[in-house]
């Protein structure tokens, strides 16, 4: 997916996107730096209630950029036009997950994904979009 509000200054990152839940079931322990805060039951119930839908993006600032789309984690703090601003209710239903830095990208996306399943490609347009 390709990411065209992006500042020319920004490293080229990878970022974890996930539409939640699903996850402890296959031993992944994606939420375990929020393992000792009160609501972590509550979150396990919720990201393992269903499937989920798993991406990896990569792109300059892809880390930022994605955060920018989502939105505040708690819904009735996030702006309009972001995903969980116009989507979401309650920070414990807020629709989507994604990686707060670099290194958490590349943590998740390895948790997540098996070497061979990720594939990538360049749309058509990318120079258009990008310097
Ligand atoms: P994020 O990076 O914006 O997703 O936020 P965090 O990393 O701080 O928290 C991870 C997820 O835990 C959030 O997206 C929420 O789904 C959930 N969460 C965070 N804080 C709370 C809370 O106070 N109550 C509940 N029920 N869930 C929370
Ligand atoms: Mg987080």
């Amino acid at each position: 997916i390709f990411l065209p509000h992006l500042v020319a200054s920004m490293e080229v990152e990878e970022t974890y996107i996930m539409v939640k839940p699903d996850g402890i079931q296959r031993g992944l322990e994606h939420y375990k730096d929020l393992k000792t805060r009160p609501f972590f039951p509550k979150l396990i119930n919720y990201i393992t209630s269903g499937p989920v839908v798993c991406m990896a993006w990569e792109g300059v600032g892809a880390v930022a950029s994605a955060r920018k789309l989502i939105g505040s984690t708690d819904p009735l703090q996030a702006e309009p036009g972001t995903i969980r601003g116009d989507l979401a209710v309650q920070t414990g239903r807020n629709v989507v997950h994604g990686s707060d830095s670099p290194e958490n990208g590349k943590r998740e996306i390895a948790l997540w994904f098996k070497e061979g399943e990720l594939c990538q490609w360049s749309p058509a347009q990318a120079t258009w979009l990008r310097e």
